[in-house]
């Protein structure tokens, strides 16, 4: 757990950002994103990155826990 935070803080550096799924899209460039692949972010199986803007894709509840 602390290894995969130092990861995602480490991506931001490197200009990647992390931006929430809303309403089915990417946060950050607002494309569409697949059905399945947003159920692999829900369920927070792996690191899921915007194809097309290259941002780290997480879901709103991540972003909620956060807080
Ligand atoms: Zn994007």
């Amino acid at each position: 757990m602390y290894v995969a935070y130092n990861r995602v803080r480490g991506n931001a550096k490197n200009h990647l950002a992390v931006v929430t799924v809303k309403r089915g899209a990417c946060g950050g460039c607002f494309n569409q994103i697949p059905p399945q692949r947003q159920l692999d972010i829900v369920q927070s199986k792996k690191i899921i990155i915007c194809e097309y803007c290259g941002r780290i894709l997480v879901s709103p509840d991540f972003e909620q826990t956060n807080e």
